[in-house]
């Protein structure tokens, strides 16, 4: 069953084209990531989902309705972690959590939900004195407490610790297993592939690439093969000379040398094969699968390129 979907979407700002004919969907219990740079129409897209903006043209739906019509029964379903979050400093963790858990007919009670996002010490402390990934962990506390089916993460984890931040993946995953779709944003690549089933990257407005994760890293590039600059070899001939070894192309940036190739066996041969020869040791040598990040990153270099 299909959760939210999306077709030929356009949302313009005038001049500006926020969106410019998005389609996707997202079926029940997934996660999907939507992926771009500052500007690319991320937050538009699921603003428009979550019933906060209106589209210029096209169709956007969320569990078969339409969410600008924000009725009772959609609005039950659907759990939302704004970008930029409007709870009141001066309320405690507890008034808000209660506040916002009054609107919902399914709920969850405040131990589980202070619980799930790790506010159980700071119950009774003023939104306002707590911490940026505190008080960030306090707008998925008010995602989550209507035990939505359909989840909207607007870069949810911005300003966590690196403990919290995996924590809070454990909780979207767990969401997950129990059948709740999630459409989520974030620039933390390392969080997308980490959590997305399905990853949509946006720029300009535009869907330039969709698939699995892994998809998208066996379908644009290779392994990487790095090391660092030997002593032995002039910077300045670095990329030629060491080009000519690997039978790859070279960058050469500082002192990391990195080749990226479809065949790492015969490049790991060579260079070593090399290096022993000159009888030197080829100081941090490591072999990499590309990450969704360096996917990323070529996909929307390339979307820039004229
Ligand atoms: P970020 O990663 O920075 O959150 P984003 O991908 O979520 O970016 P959007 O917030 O959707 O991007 O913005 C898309 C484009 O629409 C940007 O060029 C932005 O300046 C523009 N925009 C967004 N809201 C408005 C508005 N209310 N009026 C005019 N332009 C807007």
């Amino acid at each position: 069953m299909v959760a939210i979907r999306v077709a030929d979407l356009h949302k313009h700002y005038g001049e500006i084209h926020a969106v410019d004919g998005v389609s996707f969907s997202v079926g029940e219990g997934e996660v999907y990531a939507l992926l771009g740079e500052n500007g690319a129409g991320k937050s538009t897209t699921v603003e428009i989902l979550e019933g906060h903006r209106r589209a210029t043209s096209g169709t956007a739906t969320v569990l078969g309705h339409d969410p600008t019509d924000a009725d009772r029964e959609l609005r039950d379903r659907i759990g939302v972690v704004l970008q930029s979050s409007g709870v009141e400093g001066e309320f405690t963790v507890r008034e808000v959590v209660e506040l916002y858990s009054s609107v919902y007919r399914t709920r969850r009670g405040l131990d589980e939900v202070v619980g799930l996002v790790g506010l159980d010490d700071q119950v009774d402390q003023r939104v306002g004195s707590l911490s940026g990934g505190q008080r960030r962990r306090v707008d998925l506390a008010l995602g989550i407490v209507g035990r939505p089916d359909v989840l909207f993460l607007d870069e949810p984890t911005t300003g966590f610790d690196p403990a919290a931040r995996r924590r809070s993946w454990d909780l979207v995953e767990s969401l997950c297993d129990d059948g709740v779709t999630v459409l989520l944003t974030t620039h933390y690549l390392d969080e997308a592939e980490r959590l997305a089933d399905r990853v949509g990257v946006l720029a300009a407005g535009r869907l330039i690439a969709e698939g699995t994760p892994a998809e998208l890293i066996e379908g644009i590039s290779g392994t990487v093969v790095s090391f660092m600059l030997p002593e032995s070899v002039a910077p300045a001939d670095a990329a030629a000379t060491l080009g000519a070894v690997l039978g790859a192309e070279v960058r050469v940036s500082g002192r990391l040398v990195e080749a990226t190739v479809d065949r790492p066996t015969s490049t790991v041969h060579r260079a070593t094969g090399w290096a022993l020869d000159q009888g030197i040791e080829l100081e941090g040598l490591t072999v990499k699968r590309a990450s969704l990040e360096d996917v990323y990153l070529q996909l929307v270099e390339r979307a820039a390129a004229p």
